[in-house]
């Protein structure tokens, strides 16, 4: 019989990457340990990537910045702030990084796909995952695709962050093969500051990043084919404590989480809503790899 395709998501690799212990609590374990409550951080970055679908699902000549705040409104996510206060600055902050943002944008840009799943398969992965936006830009030879993610965290985001994220080396890997266009060139464009970082990858770099993705895959399901087969699920699937310990899900039934210091859930809210400093490099220009 033929190996069966490990059907994968960039969370659901990133899961076993950052914590293979993170990865049985949410795709083995059934029932699934309870996680805890929701972030507000999460709510935050959720609230604003509705937004930003809603204004592409505007028609061009209705693109305003007075569409924001009803944009908003209407799929706000309100889970995990402290209180009423705290959720009204998030509100106007998200609404001021909106503006700035969309000041920067064409209204009359159609991108090729916005929140838009693609999907590909290797020998070993069935991969599919959804990219925020896919913008089409003009390239020396034809159009080309870019594959562009918003971000929403304090923290600033560099070209290695672009040029190491592997969701987006897939999401371009993918992209490709879907609309059988060239896409090579990943961006990260960070609404607090308002920056933008790329990466031009090569055919090679992509390779690499696909390859890397399936060692993972290789290592999932030989970790699940173990426990099938009788070993110790703690062992196949060890915890691997460090600093994400504390934003983790699984904290509070993970042995290894409860000795991470807890934070509450607004915590990262709380940091977001204080003056940001832009990253010292935020041009756009890219290091091809
Ligand atoms: S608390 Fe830490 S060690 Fe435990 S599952 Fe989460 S990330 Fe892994």
């Amino acid at each position: 019989m033929p190996e069966r395709l490990f059907v994968c998501t960039p969370s659901k690799l990133a899961a076993y990457a950052d914590c293979p212990r993170r990865y049985r609590y949410s795709y083995v374990d059934r029932p699934a340990p309870p996680r805890g409550g929701p972030w507000a951080h999460n709510s935050l970055g959720a609230s604003v990537h509705n937004a930003l679908r809603g204004w592409y699902a505007l028609p061009p000549g209705k693109r305003h910045p007075q569409a924001l705040p009803t944009l908003l409104k209407g799929t706000w996510v309100g889970e995990g702030y402290r209180d009423d206060d705290q959720e009204r600055t998030a509100f106007r902050r998200a609404l001021e990084w909106l503006e700035t943002y969309v000041g920067t944008l064409d209204p009359a840009d159609e991108p090729l796909g916005v929140e838009r799943v693609v999907a590909v398969k290797t020998s070993v992965l069935a991969f599919n995952g959804r990219a925020d936006r896919i913008d089409s830009r003009p390239g020396p030879d034809g159009p080309e695709l870019v594959i562009v993610d918003y971000k929403t965290g304090r923290a600033g985001q560099d070209r290695d962050d672009a040029r190491g994220s592997q969701a987006l080396a897939l999401y371009a890997y993918a992209a490709e093969r879907v609309f059988r266009r060239p896409c090579r060139r990943v961006e990260l464009h960070h609404l607090p500051t308002g920056t933008v970082v790329g990466h031009d990858h090569t055919e090679d770099s992509l390779a690499r990043q696909l390859h890397r993705a399936e060692a993972t895959a290789r290592d999932i399901v030989e970790a699940e084919r173990a426990v099938t087969d009788g070993a110790d699920p703690d062992e196949a699937f060890p915890t691997s404590p460090g600093s994400l310990c504390t934003w983790c899900d699984y904290r509070r039934v993970c042995p290894a989480g409860a000795e991470a210091p807890a934070v509450e859930p607004w915590a990262a809210v709380d940091r977001v809503l204080l003056p940001v400093i832009p990253p010292a490099d935020p041009d756009p220009v890219t290091d091809a790899d």
